[in-house]
């Protein structure tokens, strides 16, 4: 009894002295390294960040930290005051949606976190466990996990011999002034228990998935910032531990300092104390990593839930930065091996597609820190683990009441996919032979099953193949499978795959152009009533139809005797790599080149011209040409590149064309293959074939691209890259239904005897008797037949 009321009064007096010390918003002017390094040589807690484009560090800083830059005379400017306040400015109690937002500013405080517990547990029985504890805190309140996912006893199941729930975990509140990273989960947790049989997604996981969620790690630190701040926007950060006595600082040499707690993201065990870079070794340093490694009751609870439990991956939830981190954080040098660094990569680029978050090892990202969550799980345990950090630098540590909901949902699709690939996610892959890929003939499908995800997976498995030529769908007879796969038993490890080899055949019609896309799509389908229980990708191959038997790419990634003339006297075209340029504040140009891994590519001029930004084609043509290419062999070409152009913007908009021709004889005969005044933006794929009838073709053919501004005022830019050709020699023989490589009366014989029905045409037969491709076989093909042997 004693003790509680002396508990009070600590809190007491730590309301009054936290009230004595307000937190600033401060931007350090052009940083680097040097600078870096000093200011964490100094202790000046730089734990949440930003660097702004013109390199200057803008982030939260102390009384403390705001002391140490003037006495090492380092040039800053405080951009907030107070941020306390300023956080409390954008906190509301009256805010609702949908989603049920809490009384702190919105926030939860740690009693409406236990209650809310109750309550999910309460709505959805079947779905979500009741709270049990892991553990006790410094001032002894409980450390709360429940427990997500349809409770299914697969192993007693003999549809599913093997699968085993593979275990995710979802931790929050490691810091105590971040608490979008527990609104965050709460948030999960709802979407997922809602939308249980409604959304696909949803229903998976929660049909095969064992979902943990701890989401408040240190509950005393929460306490601690409602007592202080009850509308929100507390700012301590480690847990209560009585350490740091009020009344002493070791930075500032002042007498009224007080801030207590270890940094529990700093207590875990991996690299803990390698050094003072990545942790504290000072009780009031906002990163004090403790006495020792699992000093801390909270940290211990942590490592007796992972230690007794075989999770996949972890989220371990901060704010903010806008950042999605992975292990290892306490070195530059990265030390995950290969393998697994690709595959933090590789899942991390998946989790961030839409919210945009940066991913990265913390050191590359911004500094190392050591002692940390992720780092101890995977390099313990071998768990994938990651750190994200939500909201932006605008949010802050306490994101403004209606910035709630939407940075929970940003967060929904990377919640999403840490559960799936803890998981087994399988994806077929197909191939078949190098080509080329003539008409009518047939080529074999071979299939492989890549399995994504961190679990084992076994069962029986069935395909579905389907495919299209452009818009047109093969029919089956196109595209066969081996139907002795349907219903094939196979296991695929994890983050493995197996070769099923053979698996069938297609046809290419015998009626498509040369140059046209065929795809071939695999789709693995759990005979329907299955497929509520595993994550599975569509895959689709694409071959082009025709006879290739030649081709031209030029990536412009190196000189390759393309030449430029014309009349204009600015923006010239120039193989270079393109910056993007705005006109209030739109872009007329896009930022990188097209080709993948690639920088250059031929633009209208992006250099200062005279201290001219907008360099854009002024005054007359610029013409870009290419090398002469030999077409003399061939008969048919298809010709692709990709482009942008921008003509929409300025004094004299849409007036002036852009114009791609090509020549088989210098010029002397022009052709146009592409003229417009539409200005596209980004990068657009154009593709057209031109023959051999149309456009002799000669050793001497020859494309220029040119862009012009005839009108003044406009402003016009274009880019080319990744130009190429393809060069078939004619292969269809539309009309030999017989392919006896003739076409002749028993030809005329076999049509005739398909149309009074006497005979049946298979698919190829038809498509070859079918001459005016109207997708019927009448007199109108025959007559076309006998002109064709006639001629
Ligand atoms: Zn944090």
């Amino acid at each position: 009894m004693i003790i509680r009321i002396k508990v009070i009064f600590l809190i007491v007096l730590g309301v009054s002295l936290i009230f004595s010390h307000s937190h600033k918003q401060i931007k350090i002017f052009d940083i680097d390294e040097v600078l870096l390094k000093i200011l964490n040589n100094n202790r000046v807690h730089i734990d949440h960040s930003y660097l702004d484009s013109d390199n200057n560090l803008i982030f939260d800083a102390s009384e403390n930290d705001e002391l140490i830059l003037k006495s090492l005379e380092i040039d800053y400017k405080v951009l907030i005051e107070d941020l306390s306040a300023h956080y409390k400015s954008r906190l509301t109690s009256n805010y609702t949606r949908e989603f049920g937002v809490g009384s702190m500013g919105g926030y939860y405080t740690f009693e409406e976190i236990v209650q809310n517990l109750d309550d999910l547990h309460t709505q959805y029985p079947d779905l979500v466990s009741e709270k049990f504890s892991i553990g006790q805190t410094v001032e002894g309140n409980e450390i709360w996990l429940i427990r997500v996912g349809k409770i299914i006893n697969y192993a007693t199941n003999p549809l599913f011999p093997s699968i085993q729930e593979p275990k995710v975990l979802y931790t929050g509140l490691h810091h105590a002034r971040e608490p979008m990273s527990y609104m965050n989960l709460f948030y999960f947790i709802n979407w997922l228990c809602e939308n249980y049989q409604i959304d696909d997604d949803a229903t998976k996981i929660l049909n095969s998935r064992d979902l943990y969620f701890v989401p408040a790690v240190n509950p005393d630190g929460l306490i601690y910032n409602e007592q202080t701040d009850p509308l929100g926007g507390g700012f301590h950060r480690k847990n209560m531990r009585p350490v740091c006595n009020p009344g002493y600082s070791y930075y500032t040499q002042t007498f009224d300092y007080y801030n207590p707690g270890v940094d529990l993201n700093r207590n875990y065990s991996y690299q803990w104390g390698l050094d003072d870079e990545g942790s504290s070794s000072d009780e009031c340093g906002w990163t004090y990593r403790g006495l020792n490694s699992f000093s801390e009751p909270e940290t211990d609870a942590v490592r007796g839930l992972v230690e007794s439990t075989d999770f996949k991956m972890a989220f371990n939830y901060h704010s903010y930065g806008n950042l999605l981190l992975h292990p290892f954080g306490y070195s530059y040098e990265n030390q995950v091996p290969i393998d697994d660094l690709n595959f933090f990569k590789e899942i991390g680029s998946k989790m961030v597609k839409y919210n945009n978050y940066t991913l990265g090892a913390g050191p590359d990202i911004l500094y190392p820190v050591n002692g940390e969550a992720c780092d101890w799980m995977y390099g313990e345990h071998q768990i994938f683990a990651y750190t994200p950090e939500v909201g932006s630098y605008e949010d802050g540590f306490w994101p403004a009441t209606e910035r709630i909901v939407p940075l929970a949902e940003e967060n929904l699709h990377p919640n999403k996919i840490l559960a799936m690939y803890s998981g087994s996610v399988l994806e077929p892959v197909l191939s078949s032979t190098d080509g080329p890929f003539k008409q009518g003939l047939t080529y074999p499908l071979y299939l492989k099953i890549k399995n994504l995800g961190l679990s084992e997976f076994n069962y029986f498995n069935f395909l579905d193949f389907g495919g299209s030529v452009g818009n047109v769908l093969l029919s089956s007879s196109e595209v066969t499978i081996d139907s002795e796969l349907i219903g094939m038993e196979f296991d695929v490890d994890a983050r493995d795959e197996i070769d099923l080899g053979f698996v069938g055949s297609f046809t290419v019609p015998s009626n498509v152009e040369d140059g046209q896309i065929i795809e071939i799509s695999a789709l693995i389908d759990f005979n329907g009533e299955f497929n509520e229980y595993f994550f599975h990708n569509n895959s689709s191959m694409s071959i082009r139809a025709g006879n290739i038997t030649d081709g031209i790419s030029d990536d412009f990634e190196e000189e390759s005797g393309w030449y430029v003339e014309g009349d204009a006297l600015e923006g010239i075209w120039i193989r270079d790599i393109p910056t993007q340029i705005q006109v209030n504040g739109v872009n007329y140009m896009p930022s990188d080149d097209h080709t993948e891994n690639g920088e250059f590519c031929f633009i209208t001029g992006s250099e200062d011209f005279n201290g001219d930004r907008y360099n854009d084609v002024d005054g007359g043509q610029t013409i870009l040409y290419s090398p002469l290419y030999d077409f003399s062999s061939h008969s048919k070409a298809l010709v692709s590149y990709w482009k942008y152009y921008t003509n929409n913007l300025g004094d004299n908009p849409d007036s002036d064309f852009w114009r791609v021709q090509v020549t088989n004889d210098n010029w002397s005969t022009v052709y146009t293959i592409e003229q417009t005044q539409n200005s596209n933006i980004d990068w657009q794929l154009y593709e057209l074939t031109i023959d051999q009838s149309s456009i002799g073709f000669s050793d001497q053919m020859q494309f220029r691209f040119i862009a012009e501004d005839l009108y003044g005022g406009s402003f016009v830019e274009a880019g080319i890259d990744d130009f190429s050709i393809s060069l078939f020699n004619e292969s269809v023989n539309l009309g030999d239904i017989n392919q006896d490589q003739v076409v002749n009366v028993s030809d005329i014989i076999l049509i005739v005897n398909y149309i009074v029905g006497s005979l049946v045409p298979d698919n190829n037969q038809f498509l070859l008797s079918d001459l005016n491709s109207d997708n019927e076989l009448n007199i109108i093909d025959v007559i076309l037949l006998v002109n064709f042997i006639l001629s």
